[in-house]
């Protein structure tokens, strides 16, 4: 639980997503790690509960609820699928509030409403096969049609790009000739129903194995002049900016997996004797729990706070980037430790750290790695110099 002051309102959230996680979620997250499969049912589920509209307006069809309490249901989700969450993360955080952020009323009443309500599911494409850090580097083209616009080139590793119903796609707007770098980048709004539109290969990925991770291919795809969002040529800004809130999801997502590693292991050590003794009587165990738990409350701590800092206003570039880092190496290092907690049993899939294992390592390399993150906030320390 949370160090902040948590409101009735945001108890009653962490109830019901605690409950949900454990009756509809937890119970098949195994079989859908093996399976590479998603039951896109428990998407449906999270709709009708809310999960999906969580940060948009009641205006347009949300719950308008503040960022802690979206986290927090989030972490809650994430103990116990992290594939689970990832969908909801990139979902709430990413294509819903650019929409929100920068759509007209008539891309709102399209596309935010029925994502708001979760009959729609939102992913995000940036990412190319040469364009992952360095995202201005992007090549898919977007050209000028007498209707709208012509999209040609690839995306990869989208999440939950096999059945989304709308994607932010980030493409060049500017002439190939021009390229004028991350200002010649603009962001569509697109449907899999355009001609053109083509999923192609899905990853087969180390963990977060039930979210489907795929490539996108676009060829001669007609895009409609309305489905252009904000401004021409603000793309790139604009997906940015959503990555400052994106990274709080995902610092989400990490305390997650962190304190599902943590819980195992607490079970675990009491159950497991050595030495005619429960291996928690041993002290090196115990400092590992004592560890793992310090680490999980501070980085939920600094992400909390962040969220708070967000709601009132105030940039959360740097925080935001800090979060995302401590909480990300947080959870690659617990599920490490559950692992060497349960000893032979955590290297193999009867017990659920093995999993927790492979889920963890993701949250340290997308919304940007943590070389990006550090180069974030050294910058921000440069630009502010306020760290007090
Ligand atoms: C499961 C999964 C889901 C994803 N989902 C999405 C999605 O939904 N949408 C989307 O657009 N993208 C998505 N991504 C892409 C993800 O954001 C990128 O993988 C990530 O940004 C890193 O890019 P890259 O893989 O090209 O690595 P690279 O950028 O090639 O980096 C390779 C290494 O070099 C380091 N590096 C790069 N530049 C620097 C630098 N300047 N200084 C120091 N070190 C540096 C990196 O930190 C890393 O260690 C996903 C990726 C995965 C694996």
């Amino acid at each position: 639980m949370t160090l902040i002051p948590l409101t009735e309102e945001q108890r009653e959230i962490v109830q019901l997503a605690r409950g949900f996680a454990a009756d509809e979620i937890a119970p098949h997250a195994d079989k859908w790690d093996r399976e590479a499969a998603m039951d896109l049912g428990v998407a449906r589920r999270m709709g009708e509960l809310g999960f999906l509209g969580m940060l948009i307006p009641e205006q347009y069809d949300g719950l308008g609820l503040d960022t802690v309490s979206y986290l927090l249901a989030l972490e809650e989700i994430a103990v116990a699928d992290a594939s689970t969450a990832v969908l909801m993360s990139v979902h709430n955080s990413l294509p819903t509030q650019m929409l929100l952020n920068y759509g007209s009323e008539a891309q709102k009443d399209r596309f935010l409403r029925p994502m708001a309500r979760g009959e729609k599911i939102g992913a995000f494409a940036l990412s190319e096969p040469d364009a992952g850090s360095d995202a201005s580097a992007l090549r898919c083209q977007a050209m000028r049609a007498d209707d709208g616009w012509v999209l040609n080139g690839t995306k990869s590793w989208v999440t939950s790009g096999s059945f989304a119903d709308v994607i932010m796609v980030m493409a060049r707007s500017d002439s190939p000739d021009a390229r004028r770098g991350s200002k010649g980048i603009s962001a569509f709004i697109v449907t899999p129903d355009l001609p053109g539109f083509h999923v192609g290969k899905k990853e087969d990925k180390m963990g977060l194995r039930a979210s489907p991770t795929v490539q996108l291919t676009f060829d001669n795809m007609r895009v409609p002049a309305a489905n252009l969002l904000g401004q021409e040529g603000q793309g790139f800004v604009y997906a940015m900016r959503s990555l400052d809130n994106g990274r709080l999801g995902i610092a989400a997502q990490a305390l997650g997996i962190a304190r599902a590693a943590l819980s195992a292991s607490l079970d675990y050590a009491a159950e497991r004797k050595q030495f005619g003794q429960p291996i928690k009587d041993f002290q090196a165990i115990q400092f590992k729990l004592a560890d793992m738990a310090s680490r999980i409350s501070s980085a939920r701590s600094l992400l909390h706070l962040t969220a708070l800092a967000k709601d009132r206003g105030e940039s959360t570039t740097l925080y935001g980037s800090m979060s995302k880092l401590l909480a990300s190496e947080t959870a690659m290092w617990a599920a490490n430790q559950a692992v060497q907690i349960f000893g032979g049993y955590g290297y193999v899939k009867d017990y659920p750290v093995e999993r927790l294992f492979r889920d963890a390592k993701i949250t340290e390399i997308y919304e940007g790695t943590s070389e990006i993150q550090r180069i974030v906030i050294a910058r921000e320390l440069y630009a502010s110099r306020n760290m007090d």
